[in-house]
């Protein structure tokens, strides 16, 4: 387990890996500027520790007189910097070489090499932000699109927070009420009291209700929405994809993790990131590869948030078809008829029972395909305009946190009636705040803590 050494001086690269214009080496902790003074030579010859804060001063890293590399210092002390200790940043050019020669040499001088996500870690340990803000910094890293971004940096800014702290408030104020009950015999809660906090955890089921009812929007615009198409072969998956990836910006083609049986592709569909894997249209595998690349398509299916089936207008359903809308029966899906440029022979009424959302298009020329991504973003906010000043929640684990508070609410909601022992109640209460405290990281485990920033960059 991860032992936080808060007394450490750490140092990393904090620009990404390969050629820059520039590159920074960061470093925090009690002997930042010590170390600096060992390794910086200014202009004016003033070390660093006589710099003032938010000050940036040019000059030369040397190493025992040899220059190592011509640099901007930046100078942030504690507790007005991201992690609220004292931290340097060396500017300087941002080649491999460079960089990596003055992070030997700040190790040397008696720093530490970070781990992922540590001075965010220092940041969140030496209460400058909570965790919920802790965890916007690498979403924002990692936002997709627009929309994504938006929700994080509202994140990181408190905004989820400020929601929190209220639903946690209410929470409060009616045990601070139970509390005063329990000098009443038989600690029962007095009929006026009773009705106050019956009124208040309604109103916070509400406040609830109303971040996680945008949540699965905000989850998505996060991670993206695992799309998978599956068809016999021929139906022309390819050929979708392609028209889909030729109108969309593609964000990244194709994503790591391709195989030769599936195919990847991560695009921008209306401000939703969509991730959609073309699977290998095989249903009656014939040999080995053949019976892995069914198997990952399987695999696939049952990881996506959405299926899309397809049909060739111009061919009757057949054995395979009618197997494969069996197999995704379970899923949710938009069920698509390709090719209605050819004389319709299939049997759509088939398709119309067995799918509520049924779009008809031509893959190869784009006709209608605009149908196809009104109904992806339809599935995603259900028919509701999103609404970006709700859309607070987008983190599994906070989903989760949530959704265990509320539950714990609504109990106490329906066993209030029965004037249940105080202890009961306010126990339930205590329980629920603490499910909302693990999202702010008012209580968190170390295991926790490794696990939300081993997803961080090292120098973040
Ligand atoms: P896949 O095996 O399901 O990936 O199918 P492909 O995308 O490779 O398409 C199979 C064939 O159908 C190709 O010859 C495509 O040009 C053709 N095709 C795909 N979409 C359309 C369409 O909308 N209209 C017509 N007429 N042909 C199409």
């Amino acid at each position: 387990m991860w032992e936080d050494n808060l007394q450490d001086t750490i140092a990393a690269i904090s620009t990404a890996n390969g050629e820059g214009g520039i590159g920074i080496v960061r470093l925090s902790g009690k002997d930042s500027l010590k170390v600096a003074d060992k390794i910086f030579v200014g202009l004016d010859k003033n070390k660093p520790t006589s710099f003032k804060s938010y000050t940036m001063h040019y000059g030369k890293i040397v190493d025992q007189h040899k220059i190592i590399d011509e640099v901007i210092l930046t100078v942030m002390r504690r507790p007005n910097s991201y992690t609220r200790q004292d931290v340097v940043e060396i500017n300087c050019h941002g080649g491999r070489l460079a960089l990596r020669k003055i992070l030997d040499l700040v190790l040397e001088q008696g720093c530490r090499l970070a781990s992922p996500g540590e001075f965010t870690r220092r940041a969140f340990l030496n209460g400058r932000i909570d965790l919920a803000q802790a965890e916007a910094v690498i979403d924002i890293i990692r936002a997709k699109t627009d929309s994504a971004l938006k929700i994080s940096l509202g994140q990181l800014n408190g905004s989820l927070s400020r929601e929190i702290n209220k639903i946690r408030r209410r929470l409060l104020d009616i045990l601070v009420i139970l509390e005063a009950n329990i000098d009443f015999p038989e600690e029962e809660i007095q009929a006026q009291d009773l009705e106050k906090t019956s009124r208040s955890l309604a109103s916070a089921d509400a406040q609830l209700n109303l971040l996680l009812n945008n949540a699965s929007g905000g989850r998505i615009l996060r991670e993206g929405l695992h799309v998978v198409i599956c068809g016999k072969p021929n139906v022309g998956k390819s050929s979708l994809l392609n028209a889909l990836l030729k109108k969309e910006r593609s964000i990244v083609t194709p994503v790591a993790g391709t195989t030769r049986d599936t195919i990847e592709e991560l695009m921008d569909i209306k401000g939703i990131p969509v991730r959609i894997v073309d699977t290998a249209g095989i249903l009656a595998p014939r040999n080995l590869i053949e019976r892995k690349a069914v198997k990952l398509a399987r695999n696939e299916i049952k990881a996506a948030d959405l299926v899309i089936i397809l049909f060739d207008a111009s061919h009757n359903l057949d054995g395979q078809d009618l197997k494969l809308i069996k197999e995704i029966k379970h899923k949710k899906t938009i069920a698509v008829i390709n090719k209605i440029d050819l004389k319709a022979e299939i049997e759509k009424k088939v398709i119309l029972s067995a799918f509520s959302k049924v779009v008809l298009l031509a893959a190869k020329s784009g006709k209608n395909l605009n149908h196809l991504e009104d109904a992806l973003y339809d599935f995603v906010y259900q028919g509701k305009l999103p609404n970006p000043e709700f859309m607070l929640v987008s983190n599994l684990r906070h989903i989760h946190a949530l959704r265990d508070a509320q539950k714990l609410i609504n109990q106490t909601r329906v066993i209030l009636s029965d004037q249940p022992p105080l202890e009961l109640i306010t126990q339930n209460l205590k329980d629920a705040c603490v499910y909302l405290d693990k999202i702010l990281g008012k209580s968190f485990s170390e295991d926790l803590l490794d696990r939300i920033f081993s997803d961080f960059c090292i120098g973040k």
